[in-house]
């Protein structure tokens, strides 16, 4: 076999000129997007020309070519018009270690497939309990995404309350979790997946201000037990993603405590205030959790995507998965805290502590303080924006960076805004100049920003309004 591709491919001479070309673009990129010399967030194209164009390119495109439109259309996340989803723009130099990652490739499963990045991890992990108020029983690891960590977690909590029960047997006893209505979806998914089907969770109203209405716990909680459910856990969010809500952790955690279940937070997108000396409270009761999940691809600089999974009791995180020992996975006397793979859901994983460690030790965490606070205080002030505005309605005053608001009219019923304001979001994104997304909470179409990026100004929030009024002003008949 002549293996001239191979030696190509494998060239390290290639490497390094490809490297530097793609490094030089990406810097370039960064400045356009940061320093806003490039006027769109993205450009925009529907699925079928976007999958025309790219099936054409395989055939016919210049291979020196790509790289520039894959970047020309890709969202522009260090753009300060961006104020979408709650993905980071990431720190650039986690942009280095995402490349570190991709040529060691460590595979992380078992100690030797990754020593330096097992250590690392233990070391990032002991720092958020820390930071958390975890004691010295505490422990974790990092896992692929908010979604997997909260079923992850709820595995755990079967796992805690049920003993080797479910695990070994199955089961068929009702058992249920409770959450609040507006909880990620994922963890209504999560349950599913678990087997406890619909009724087996317990979605708890909101109050006015769309926290986890507290008053309700106890009677819900006598409901379901009187239903013949056994409760295993309830679930704090911190803050909720639809309306970046954080819900009262302090009380929800007493009552989880006088009940004896589990307590799980989902602080997927919040939980990085742990670092924000004035948002901090925001998690106040947090260290009561049995669990907690933060994503770092959100709040904290990192990419796409890594995710701590704490426990207040770390042998909760041994117990998980805990099965027959096999080829891989042999048992051990004392908790083997360095082969990832017993306790995470993968086997296979990325080095994502090289993400974390990297940030603190080259910036050390005040810089986690520095993002969220800023971009929680750009959520307020925006929404003080929006609040003295009379065409505009906020849902509720926010408490992080997310801000649900809407275009309103006295002379226009709930369905024709619902109409207006998809129309207006739809328009925005066709244009490309802003990116924000819309959301529906209990039939009101809303649109919803989420501040994601520490550039992002006063300024650019009044350019949004006066471009969102533009848009409306026909369909008003302004
Ligand atoms: C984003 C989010 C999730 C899902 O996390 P992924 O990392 O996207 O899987 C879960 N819960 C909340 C509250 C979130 O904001």
């Amino acid at each position: 076999m002549d293996k001239q591709l191979l030696q190509t491919a494998y060239s390290p001479e290639d490497f390094r000129q490809n490297g530097h070309q793609l490094i030089d673009l990406l810097a370039e990129h960064l400045d356009k997007s940061l320093n806003k010399s490039s006027s769109k967030v993205l450009n925009w194209e529907n699925p079928s020309e976007e999958y025309k164009f790219w099936n054409n390119f395989l055939f016919n495109g210049k291979p020196s070519d790509l790289n520039n439109e894959i970047i020309k259309r890709s969202i522009h996340l260090h753009h300060p018009h961006y104020m979408g989803h709650q993905i980071s723009p990431v720190a650039p130099i986690t942009g280095l270690t995402s490349l570190l990652n991709a040529i060691l490739n460590n595979g992380m499963g078992i100690y030797e497939m990754g020593m330096a990045p097992t250590a690392m991890e233990r070391v990032v992990v002991e720092q958020l309990c820390k930071e958390i108020g975890y004691g010295k029983k505490s422990d974790g690891f990092l896992t692929s995404g908010g979604t997997l960590a909260n079923l992850t977690a709820l595995l755990s909590a079967r796992k805690n309350r049920t003993g080797n029960d479910v695990w070994e047997n199955g089961t068929s006893n009702k058992l249920a979790i409770m959450v609040s209505e507006e909880a990620h979806y994922c963890i209504d998914r999560a349950a599913r997946i678990m087997g406890l089907g619909e009724k087996g969770i317990i979605k708890i109203a909101v109050d006015e201000g769309f926290a986890l209405k507290t008053e309700l716990l106890e009677q819900s909680y006598k409901k379901t037990i009187h239903e013949g459910y056994e409760v295993i856990a309830i679930v704090g969010s911190a803050p909720s993603t639809a309306t970046g809500i954080y819900d009262d952790l302090e009380t929800i955690g007493d009552f989880a405590f006088e009940k004896g279940i589990w307590f799980h937070i989902d602080a997927a997108h919040g939980g990085g205030a742990i670092f924000s000396s004035k948002y901090k409270s925001l998690l106040k009761g947090m260290k009561k959790a049995d669990s907690i999940v933060i994503d770092g691809h959100k709040m904290m600089m990192m990419p796409s995507i890594t995710t701590a999974l704490l426990f207040k009791e770390g042998r909760d995180s041994h117990n998980t998965f805990r099965q027959k020992a096999d080829y891989l996975l042999q048992d051990s006397k004392e908790e083997d805290w360095y082969n990832l793979a017993k306790r995470t859901f993968e086997c296979t994983k990325y080095m994502m502590s090289l993400h974390w460690y990297t940030l603190l030790k080259i910036y050390g965490k005040s810089i986690f303080d520095e993002f969220v606070t800023t971009l929680y205080d750009l959520g307020q002030e925006f929404g003080e924006l929006l609040e003295n505005d009379p065409l505009f309605e906020i849902a509720v005053k926010p408490m992080s960076n997310i801000i649900c608001f809407r275009l309103i009219n006295k002379d226009k019923d709930l369905l024709s805004l619902n109409k207006i304001n998809s129309t207006v979001r739809q328009k925005l994104l066709e244009e490309g100049e802003f990116y924000i997304v819309q959301t529906k909470i209990k039939d009101i179409v809303y649109l919803r920003a989420t501040i994601m990026n520490p550039f992002t100004t006063e300024e650019h929030f009044k350019k949004l309004l006066d471009n969102i009024k533009r848009k409306a002003f026909p369909l008003l008949n302004l």
